[in-house]
């Protein structure tokens, strides 16, 4: 009888569709063409052969699964670095921080080099890599609530271009620091604006009950550039602002701009000194499924220039020097995530409807964004083309944990089986910069692809990989 249920469900895709409809999204369309990939999901090097199969860049993903096993990462070089041009280019006589932490290599800070950007590093760690990548010292940013010494250390020694101080502990080592070293720093000082803005929406509040920066509303802010100031050898370049992640909507950045430039006029009725920088960070969002419509670098550039103008204008404020720091708009769209399908189940729900859930090989360990902060995505079927009507179903992941969802809700196609490969875009940013090693789980190889060419930026962590830090792992366990 199970037996026969479990049938039912697995072949009557008619059933399936009508149950399906009324689970789904309001903003999820069914697809005419489940084969079709939305190109605005998908990085410009990505397409469907004529035999079905997904292209990265003239390479088929069945070749590079077979080749580096799933679930991997794979990046588009040429769109990574296109992406990374479009943001100079539109920003033109801004400065453009690439932020690291949305997905750093040692190859990737070379890309970031060899284009012109500068790079933003969140830990001591990711300065090295972004050394080791050959990025120039002076142009490169630390940012982090709670540098250690050592941090700071090692990036007033390696010459950082500048510090984005967060805190008055961290002002009192740096300053100790520059003596020990006989070096000056270069600082910028990070200010909450009461703004806090996130996909389509933001709050602008005097509450600022988060651990980043100095509040402008209360002082803290001014009091702390002025203390920069005063410190002969800090060198304070200006204002560092950064409002959140994923934002649609300018009129966060409108308001941050102005409350940022009214902070800069109260530091020159202080003090007499005009800040020569003004940063006002990323967040820039970008397109995870086809609901989402995020602006060019052209008409962020224009947008922006035009509020930071009048903002400027309005309190007679000499023109700073602007900088910018995009990551997701940069690392996001231009990889991908390929997974091997291992089950497909329907599960009754409540009201006699069905949902059809995928497992694949990955997960939460890999991409931690659905399960952290609700994050959809999109994915398609990539190593064959299919006939079979579109199937709502959830992706999710192969952890013991209800929450370890890749893609909330998605049409696939119904003849969908274990062995499929499926692929996810916009996956560069925040996903294996972010995994773990849950349920012992090995992070992902992360590849990139150029003119048919695989080069791997990160190899598959392997058992062996966490056996070593196992201190009672010995050797009659070795082998295993
Ligand atoms: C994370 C972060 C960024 C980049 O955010 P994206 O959403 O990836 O553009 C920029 N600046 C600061 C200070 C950040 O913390």
């Amino acid at each position: 009888m199970a037996q026969f249920t479990v049938m039912t469900h697995m072949h009557v895709a008619g059933s399936l569709h009508a149950d399906a409809i009324s689970i789904k999204p309001h903003w999820l369309q069914r697809p005419e063409d489940i084969n079709e990939l939305d190109s605005r999901l998908w990085s410009s090097n990505v397409s469907r052969g004529d035999d079905g199969v997904l292209r990265l860049a003239g390479l088929r993903v069945d070749d590079l699964a077979e080749t580096v096993g799933t679930p991997l990462y794979a990046f588009d070089e040429a769109d990574f670095r296109e992406r990374a041009r479009g943001f100079l280019e539109a920003f033109a006589g801004w400065d453009v921080f690439y932020a690291g932490k949305s997905f750093l290599s040692t190859r990737v800070a070379a890309w970031i080099a060899e284009v012109g950007l500068g790079l933003d590093v969140c830990s001591g760690n990711e300065l090295v890599v972004a050394l080791r990548g050959g990025m120039d010292p002076s142009k490169i940013g630390l940012h982090g609530n709670n540098k250690t010494t050592e941090e700071l250390r090692l990036a007033l020694a390696s010459g950082v271009g500048r510090i984005i101080v967060d805190s008055l502990d961290e002002i009192a080592r740096i300053e100790a620091l520059t003596e020990e070293l006989d070096v000056t720093a270069r600082v910028l000082v990070r200010v909450t604006t009461g703004v806090e803005a996130h996909t389509h929406e933001y709050i602008a509040t005097a509450h600022e009950d988060q651990k980043f920066g100095f509040s402008i509303q209360g002082g803290q802010a001014l009091m702390a550039l002025v203390r920069c100031q005063s410190s002969p050898r800090i060198e304070l370049l200006g204002v560092h602002s950064h409002i959140g992640s994923q934002i649609f909507d300018t009129g966060a950045f409108e308001v941050a701009a102005r409350r940022t430039m009214r902070l800069i006029a109260q530091f020159r009725q202080a003090t007499g000194v005009d800040l020569p920088e003004l940063d006002l960070g990323g967040g820039f969002g970008i397109a995870y499924t086809s609901d989402d419509t995020p602006s060019t670098p052209d008409e962020l550039s224009s947008s922006l220039r035009e509020i930071v103008e009048h903002e400027r204008r309005a309190y007679g404020l000499k023109e700073p020097r602007y900088s910018i720091e995009p990551g997701r708009a940069i690392s996001g769209p231009s990889a991908m995530a390929l997974y091997t399908v291992g089950t497909v189940k329907v599960v009754d729900l409540e009201g006699g409807q069905q949902r059809t859930y995928v497992s694949v090989d990955g997960g939460m360990s890999d991409n931690i964004r659905p399960a952290l902060y609700a994050a959809e995505y999109s994915a398609v079927l990539a190593n064959r083309a299919s006939e079979a009507a579109p199937m709502l179903c959830r992706v999710v992941g192969k952890h013991c944990e209800g929450g370890d969802i890749l893609v909330r809700d998605v049409f696939l196609p119904s003849d969908l089986r274990d062995g499929d490969l499926i692929a996810v875009p916009a996956s560069g940013a925040y996903s294996r910069s972010m995994a773990s090693n849950y349920n012992h789980a090995t992070k992902p190889p992360v590849v990139s692809v150029s003119g048919g060419q695989l080069t791997t930026l990160l190899r598959r962590e392997t058992l062996e990989d966490l056996l070593a830090l196992d201190t009672g792992a010995g050797v009659e366990t070795a082998g295993l």
